[in-house]
């Protein structure tokens, strides 16, 4: 079969990782996007894009239809579905085969078997797969049910048969509220999935989750890639995954190993798939295929050596599995982390944003990551907040475990909150590096791993304090000198803020004010902080990393500036307060009435006014288009354009700050 341009019908960053593995392969790329993504990553790497649709999932990358005719008009021959959208739609698959495309999955039938987890796991159950001790019957009536679960034994799982994501997914400890934990469920689940079906399983209360790479080819052949481990779960949906299964002993692994691919050929599975199992001491129980190639992969990938999007496409094409069973290396260890757009002291609210500041681990040794964004790009409410995978593989566990947690120390997102310091408490956990896993390890372990926010410390201070008095050097060298505006990095010696021997600089954090005096030294300052007077010197290198010498003691940091809001990171932990600036503090006392906002999410298309320009009150300052029509901006009043926080062709979010007008003195 002939595969030589290949559609992706997904975004972010499993498009992008698919098409690299495409490109390497001499097989050209084809890429959709919504028209959200205009400009998206995926969109650019791709050899050409087509637009299939506005915004929102259901009327672009889940339209069946607008993908086809993309693939049609393209001239592709094969469509990568990615994971989620429509990756596990058997229509879908369908859809591909019947307009003679090929679908990079496994048959229509084999998704429509695994797509019911009730079905499933009878035919598990008849393949002699073991399963956890339940009941996945067609009979739905409420008062079997409740027997059910009395045979079963309390405590007890109620699931969405159609479930998916966790929802739909209650646990009920004795028989009085099972009635209610059954209503809800049904609920969740026709909600979710327009399906009220229900399943009920043994709720195992210490288990691991432990899941099974499997290929299948269009020959006969059916291998597994070992496991992988997805215990470390907040409210059942995974955090950290890694491979190989910590402790797993050999000949429990060749039988699990055994058990998924059995599952598969039950199915008659053809490509990638991942048959979970959950784990209490010496039992393994089947829980669900997925069918698809699964956001986890790259550990996987890291302890085989294998690429598993080559294998996927190598079968696409008829081609045998590259490897037999027995040539399946497991070398090393590997973890991987999911880096979320997502506020861990709000109760892990997805975040909606731009991201004003971006450095991903990409230059950490055994590191890999996968990012479908990069810094400028918004993350929307549209699709899912994930911001990037972030994987480290090692020789063996602990040193894949270090470099996970360097990795995190070195990643620095500005603009929106993420869960990364919850990931990095995860990695520096004790219980983490004693491999001491199951599902429950994040409620177990919340206090440590979500502490509550100490106001700024001194260090934190210091540091946003310093970066201030560079950066105003900075600005007053320049304009001394206007030949050379870029010149001294440094501090200007004998360069004084007003003339004078100190300057106060206030902060503000969590809605406390911090005044910090800075005494003007021939070096740099000291700092008059709430422990005490600091000596403080640094320099600002090119790449913006603050070399800094706190009481003589070196370190290195960075403070990213967006608007007023300072984040500073620093030996691996960051940190943001807020810079009460004096000079605009009049403005930002009126709110957001003084602040020159994105009136709704766009795109920049015109900037006509320079940083320092005068304006006088109308004066045109920005245009952004949004919905096709443009927005100018004007100034509200006579003032002075102090900073520009866009380009044109960046994408505001509304609300999001445009520029900031000085008051003229
Ligand atoms: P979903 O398809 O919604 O993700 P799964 O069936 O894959 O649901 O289960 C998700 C997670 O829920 C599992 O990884 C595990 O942590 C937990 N879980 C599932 N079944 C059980 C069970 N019988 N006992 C305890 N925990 C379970």
């Amino acid at each position: 079969m002939s595969l030589r341009k290949l559609l992706v019908a997904n975004r972010g960053e499993i498009a992008v990782r698919v098409m690299r593995t495409a490109k390497a392969m001499g097989i050209a790329t084809v890429a959709v996007y919504s028209d959200a993504d205009a400009r998206a990553l995926h969109v650019e790497v791709a050899d050409e894009a087509w637009p299939i649709g506005p915004a929102p999932a259901r009327e672009s990358y889940l339209r069946i239809d607008a993908i086809l005719e993309a693939a049609k008009k393209s001239g592709a021959d094969a469509i990568h579905p990615g994971y989620g959208f429509l990756s596990e739609n058997a229509e879908f698959a369908d859809a591909c085969v019947n307009a003679g495309i090929i679908f990079v999955g496994p048959p229509a039938s084999a998704i429509r078997a695994m797509g019911s987890k009730s079905a499933a796991k009878a035919l598990m159950e008849k393949a002699s797969v073991p399963l956890v001790p339940g009941y996945h019957g067609t009979d739905q009536d409420p008062t079997l049910l409740a027997r059910e679960a009395d045979r079963i034994g309390y405590p007890v799982l109620i699931k969405a048969s159609a479930g998916g994501g966790g929802k739909g997914m209650k646990v009920v400890n004795v028989a009085g509220e099972f009635a209610d934990a059954l209503a809800s469920a049904q609920r969740e689940a026709k909600g979710a999935f327009g399906d009220d079906r229900v399943l009920i399983e043994k709720y195992l209360t210490r288990p691991r989750h432990i899941e099974v790479q499997v290929f299948a080819d269009t020959h006969g052949n059916a291998v597994y890639l070992h496991e992988r481990d997805c215990s470390i779960q907040r409210r059942h949906q995974k955090v950290v995954e890694e491979a190989p299964a910590p402790g797993l002993p050999p000949e429990r692994r060749a039988a699990m190993g055994k058990a998924a691919v059995d599952a598969a050929k039950a199915v008659g599975y053809v490509g990638a798939g991942t048959v979970e199992f959950i784990a209490e001491g010496d039992g393994f129980f089947f829980m669900e295929m997925n069918t698809r190639l699964q956001v986890e992969h790259p550990v996987t990938e890291a302890i085989t050596g294998q690429d598993l999007v080559e294998w996927q496409l190598r079968v696409a094409r008829g081609e045998p599995l590259p490897l037999t069973q027995e040539q399946i290396p497991l070398q090393g260890a590997a973890i991987e982390v999911r880096l979320y757009a997502e506020d861990p002291q709000r109760d892990f609210l997805p975040q909606v944003g731009r991201l004003d500041h971006l450095r991903l681990p990409v230059d950490v040794p055994g590191v890999r990551v996968d990012a479908g964004v990069r810094a400028g790009d918004s993350v929307s409410i549209h699709y899912d907040p994930m911001i990037a995978k972030i994987i480290a593989a090692g020789t063996d566990r602990a040193e894949a475990v270090g470099r996970l947690a360097a990795a995190l120390a070195a990643t620095e997102v500005v603009g929106l909150a993420t869960n990364r310091t919850f990931l990095a408490a995860i990695a520096g956990h004790p219980a983490f590096a004693a491999a001491d896993l199951d599902t429950g390890f994040i409620a177990r372990h919340a206090a440590d791993l979500l502490p509550m926010p100490e106001p700024a410390d001194d260090r934190t201070l210091a540091l946003a304090a310093l970066s201030i008095l560079l950066e105003e050097a900075r600005v007053s060298a320049a304009a001394a000198d206007p030949a050379d505006p870029f010149s001294p990095w440094g501090l200007a010696p004998g360069w004084r803020l007003n003339r004078a021997a100190h300057v106060d600089l206030t902060f503000s954090d969590q809605g406390a004010r911090i005044a910090v005096r800075a005494h003007y030294r021939p070096n740099g300052f000291v700092l008059d902080l709430p422990g005490g007077p600091l000596p403080v010197e640094g320099t600002r290198e090119a790449d913006g990393t603050l070399a800094a010498r706190l009481a003589g003691v070196r370190l290195k940091a960075r403070v990213v500036r967006s608007g007023m809001k300072l984040t500073v990171f620093a030996g691996g932990t960051e940190r943001a307060i807020d810079f009460v600036d004096p000079r605009v503090a009049s403005i930002d006392a009126t709110g957001t009435a003084g602040r020159l906002v994105a009136p709704m999410p766009g795109t920049v298309i015109r900037i006509a006014v320079e940083d320092g320009q005068e304006v006088t009150k109308g004066t045109a300052l920005v245009v952004v288009e949004a919905m096709k029509m443009e927005h100018t901006v004007t100034a509200p009043r006579d003032g002075r354009v102090a900073k520009l926080h866009f380009s044109v062709g960046d994408l505001v979010d509304e609300g999001a700050e445009l520029l900031v007008l000085e008051e003229l003195n």
